[in-house]
């Protein structure tokens, strides 16, 4: 490893407690982090997450079997909140897992809030699973960019994704296998989450379909040119295929 202290990762992370021990180290490399080029700044992420990937995958990252999950909390799903994952490559899933343990729940375990002050110090727990297996994706949906969408959290689940709790008890997050920074997504992207939108979701209103910058003004995600440019070709898709699918549609024909 170029910048993760090995020898002191692989003492500490098979303890419950790793990301307090480990702290210090954390943010030693988000010192160094600020002062890289972008390409060695991905690098040093690339280390840290894959790190984190493989020690989820091996095991020496303790489950925790006395998990918590705050998905009493979850509400009527009300709001679909657009994502981009901001990685110019496609993710693999056993990744994304990874990175979004390291991002969403390992702060909230190293800083919890008054209510969930107990859990600083235990295991990092989801209360999410599939198969049995832990999982800590912040999204529900992955869209790929030939329009593939894949399951990562059912809808009982509350996703840690929007950076705005009242927003993530009463939302799915869908997100889209790509860096859309500067660019925006195919139109088959679009139809795709406008298909998944109508098969899963038609009772959200239209008006609550937003993008991760309108609930949560710190990011750009899922892009600058989201808000106003290729939302407006995602909102017209829905309508639609939604109108379309409504048995009760009013269909002026040639004769009538
Ligand atoms: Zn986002």
């Amino acid at each position: 490893m170029k910048y993760i202290n090995d020898e002191l990762w692989k003492k500490q992370i098979s303890q419950k407690d790793w990301y307090l021990r480990l702290d210090p180290e954390f943010k030693r490399l988000e010192n160094i982090q600020k002062d890289l080029s972008k390409e060695d700044e991905e690098e040093l992420k690339e280390e840290i997450y894959s790190s984190i990937e493989r020690d989820l995958g091996n095991g020496s990252i303790q489950p925790n079997k006395k998990y918590h999950d705050w998905d009493d909390e979850r509400k009527t799903i009300d709001t679909i909140v657009i994502h981009h994952t901001s990685n110019d490559k496609s993710l693999t899933l056993s990744r994304l897992n990874a990175k979004h343990m390291f991002r969403l729940y390992r702060p909230f375990f190293t800083n919890p809030n008054e209510d969930n002050k107990a859990i600083k110090g235990e295991a990092i727990s989801s209360g999410h699973f599939t198969n049995g297996v832990q999982i800590f994706y912040g999204y529900h949906w992955l869209v790929r960019l030939d329009g593939t969408p894949e399951r990562l959290l059912t809808d009982n689940y509350v996703g840690w994704h929007a950076g705005n709790w009242d927003i993530n008890t009463r939302s799915v997050a869908i997100c889209i296998d790509g860096n859309f920074e500067t660019s925006s997504p195919d139109i088959k992207v679009l139809k795709s989450i406008s298909q998944l939108i109508k098969d899963n979701y038609k009772n959200v209103p239209i008006e609550n379909i937003l993008g991760h910058n309108e609930v949560n003004k710190n990011t750009v995600c899922p892009g600058n040119g989201f808000i106003g440019g290729w939302k407006l070709t995602l909102i017209n898709l829905i309508k639609k295929n939604i109108s379309s699918s409504s048995p009760f549609t009013y269909k002026q024909t040639s004769n009538s």
